[in-house]
């Protein structure tokens, strides 16, 4: 039976880990949350006290933690003198280029194969195992990654070779920070002018303003019923999350020599309401900032 190793079991780590337990994969869980980890026993995996005893034996061991120090971190101090050689490593969180390159040029110096494989979907789809995979590895590794990562996948990119992953990652969640920020400010103002925002959704949702932030995670809550706007825009994708991966955007953009203003400007509208207290609750809660209502 294949052994995973599931480290970082929050918002999507958590319904990840559950879809390997559901194929019946042996899956290690660890977290540093006691809370996330009974979560994680109770869709059948077995909790372990630590990284380091997740990872003994595994066939492959995937991370879904917060931002990039946590991963160099877990990697340094736990993956990589604990694991198997053999295992395959394979890091879904967003984190910053740089960072994916250097763990992965520390674990290939160890004998590791390791492929940045950071996703798109949301927690709906990483419960559904319906999630988007872009993952940057050697190329070879490729087909062994994409069995591994199957039971969480609806499709998978390989995208390039070590941090072409996160790359496509940033610069896709981009896009999103500005749509929902776009989608907001439309309903903020069909509002505005007497317009059900309900039937704006669904007008728009059949013209050229379609998007995924409107059609499948609609902020104002009522047209999809799975989006975290339906219940006070808790869980989902944190507004500190977003923030994090607009910064990572603009710092690539910096480093590239690339033009990204409108992403400049929802990195700072996303600042704003990160301060206002709002960085625990989903990214499409900023709806709140353009209907003037912050409770
Ligand atoms: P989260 O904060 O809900 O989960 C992260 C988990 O990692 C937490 O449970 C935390 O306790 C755990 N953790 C932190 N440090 C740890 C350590 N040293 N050892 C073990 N566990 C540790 O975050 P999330 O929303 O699940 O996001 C995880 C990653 O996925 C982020 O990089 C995020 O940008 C990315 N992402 C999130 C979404 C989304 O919709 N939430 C979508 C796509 C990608």
């Amino acid at each position: 039976m294949t052994r995973i190793a599931f480290i970082g079991l929050g918002n999507m780590g958590g319904g990840m880990a559950a879809n390997q337990a559901k194929a019946g994969r042996e899956v290690m869980a660890f977290d540093l949350s006691a809370a996330a980890l009974d979560k994680a026993k109770a869709a059948g995996c077995a909790p372990a006290a630590s990284v380091a005893e997740a990872v003994k034996g595994a066939d492959a061991v995937i991370t879904m933690l917060p931002a990039g120090p946590h991963v160099r971190q877990v990697y340094a101090e736990q993956v990589l003198p604990h694991a198997p050689k053999s295992a395959l490593l394979i890091d879904c969180s967003t984190i910053d280029v740089e960072s994916a390159r250097a763990v992965a040029a520390q674990a290939k110096a160890a004998g590791f194969r390791f492929a940045d494989a950071p996703v798109s979907g949301g927690t709906a789809a990483a419960e559904a195992g319906t999630l988007a995979f872009m993952v940057g590895c050697d190329e070879p590794d490729f087909p062994a990654i994409e069995d591994i990562i199957s039971p969480m996948s609806r499709v998978t990119f390989r995208a390039g070779d070590h941090g072409a992953g996160q790359a496509a990652k940033i610069c896709n969640n981009m896009v999103l920070g500005i749509s929902m920020i776009g989608v907001c400010e439309a309903l903020a103002l069909a509002e505005k002018l007497g317009l059900d925002p309900v039937k704006f959704h669904e007008i728009s949702s059949q013209s050229s303003g379609q998007c995924w932030s409107l059609t499948s995670y609609c902020p104002w809550p009522g047209p999809v019923p799975t989006a975290p706007s339906n219940r006070d825009y808790e869980g989902g994708f944190a507004t500190a999350m977003m923030l994090k991966d607009l910064k990572l955007a603009q710092e690539a953009a910096a480093k590239a020599g690339a033009a990204a203003p409108l992403g400049a400007q929802a990195e700072g509208l996303y600042a704003v309401f990160d301060r206002l207290g709002f960085g625990s609750r989903d990214f499409s809660a900023i709806l709140k900032l353009f209907r003037g209502d912050l409770s």
